[in-house]
C-alpha cells in the first residue's frame, strides 16, 4: 500500500468555520475548529493523512499581519506534503499576498474559505476544503494561492469581487492560474516571487482613495496622525484632482507615496496624460506607481519594505511591481 501524502490544516476561524448561536438571530459565529472541518469532510481522508490545527476562531477583519508572518513561520517548519489554510473569505486577498512574501516553506500553501456557513444550503466550504487540499498535494502548486469555488488564483491580483456569491473571487488582470475538476488540478505555470524576512514591525501605511469633489481633507491629516507612507487609489489610470495632487506632492516630500488605481483592473500609466493631477505630473512629484497591484496589496508591500528598513524601499517596491 502506498503511503499517503500528508496534508496540514490550519484553521483561522471565518465563514467556513461559523456555527449558529443559541439564540435564534444572532447571526453565525467563528466557533468550529480545524479537527470539526476536517470531521465535516471525510473525503479528505482518501487523499491524505491530516493534521488540523485551529490558531485562531475569528473573522478575517480582526487578523493581523503578525499572525500572517507566524502563520508562513510555523508552516515552513512542518514536515508535511502541502498545507491548507482555512480563514475568512473578507480579508484573504490581503493575507494571501502577505503570505506570498513572506512565506519560505518548501511545500504550497493554500488559503481557502466559504461564502456560506456550513449550517447554509448550498454550503461551499466543505468542497472549497477539498479542492485547496487537491491543489497543496499537487505537484505543480504554485508557492501561495487562493482556491475558491474550484479555482486557483495567484495572491497578485486575487480580489474578492461579491458579497455573497460563491463565485466571488476573481483575478480580474489575468484570470484564475488554476482549475480543479473530476479531483484533477490543472495548473498554468506561474513565476516565483521575491520573499522577504519579517520585519520586527509592519510600518503604518494609509490608504485613501480619490473621489468626486473632495477637498482632500483627510490628506492633510496623514503626515500628523504618524503614517510612515501613503497608496492612494487615483481615478481611471492614475489620476487626482488638481488640489489632492498639490497634497501628494508636499506629502511625497516627507514619506513614500504610491499612486494606484480605484479601478479594480489594470495598470496604473505613467507616460499618457499631461495634465496637472494626472500620472506623468504625479510621478514626477515623487509618487511611485503601484503598476497593476490594487491599492490594498500596495500598502501591504509599502508597510513590509519600509518595516524591514531596507536601503533603497522604492527600488524594492518596484522589483515586486514588475512580477505582477
Ligand atoms: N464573510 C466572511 C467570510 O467569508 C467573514 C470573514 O471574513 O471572516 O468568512
Amino acid at each position: 500500500m502506498t503511503k499517503k501524502p500528508v496534508l496540514q490544516i490550519f484553521g483561522l476561524g471565518g465563514t467556513i468555520a461559523m456555527a449558529p448561536t443559541e439564540t435564534a438571530g444572532d447571526g453565525v459565529l467563528p466557533s468550529l475548529s480545524a479537527d470539526d472541518l476536517i470531521k465535516a469532510a471525510p473525503e479528505l481522508s482518501d487523499i491524505a493523512q491530516i493534521h488540523a490545527s485551529t490558531l485562531s476562531q475569528k473573522g478575517s477583519a480582526n487578523l493581523r499581519f503578525m499572525e500572517i508572518a507566524e502563520l508562513c513561520r510555523r508552516s515552513a517548519e512542518q514536515n508535511c506534503d502541502g498545507i491548507v489554510v482555512t480563514q475568512g473569505t473578507d480579508t484573504m486577498e490581503e493575507t494571501s499576498f502577505l503570505a506570498s512574501l513572506l512565506y519560505r516553506g518548501k511545500r504550497p500553501l493554500v488559503f481557502t474559505g466559504a461564502m456560506r456557513s456550513p449550517t447554509q444550503p448550498g454550503a461551499d466550504g466543505r468542497a472549497n476544503l477539498m479542492a485547496a487540499s487537491l491543489t497543496a498535494l499537487s505537484s505543480e502548486a504554485p508557492h501561495v494561492s487562493v482556491v475558491m469555488n474550484d479555482e486557483i488564483h495567484h495572491p497578485y491580483y486575487v480580489m474578492k469581487a461579491h458579497t455573497s456569491n460563491v463565485a466571488a473571487f476573481q483575478s480580474p488582470v489575468r484570470g484564475p492560474i488554476g482549475q480543479i475538476a473530476e479531483n484533477t488540478v490543472y495548473m498554468h505555470p506561474v513565476k516565483p516571487s521575491p520573499v522577504f524576512d519579517v520585519p520586527v514591525k509592519f510600518a503604518p501605511i494609509a490608504l485613501l482613495s480619490a473621489v468626486l469633489d473632495d477637498d482632500g481633507n483627510l490628506f492633510d491629516t496623514i503626515l500628523s496622525a504618524g503614517y510612515a507612507g501613503l497608496v492612494v487609489e487615483g481615478f481611471g489610470a492614475g489620476h487626482v484632482s488638481e488640489p489632492i495632487a498639490e497634497k501628494l506632492a508636499n506629502i511625497a516630500k516627507q514619506i513614500p507615496v504610491i499612486l494606484s488605481s480605484r479601478v479594480r483592473a489594470g495598470s496604473v500609466f505613467e507616460r499618457t496624460y499631461g495634465y496637472r493631477g494626472a500620472e506623468i505630473d504625479l510621478l514626477n512629484k515623487g509618487l511611485v506607481p503601484a503598476g497593476r497591484l490594487s491599492g490594498r496589496k500596495a500598502r501591504i508591500l509599502l508597510s513590509l519594505i519600509l518595516g524591514l528598513g531596507l536601503p533603497d524601499w522604492r527600488q524594492e517596491f518596484v522589483r515586486v511591481v514588475k512580477q505582477v
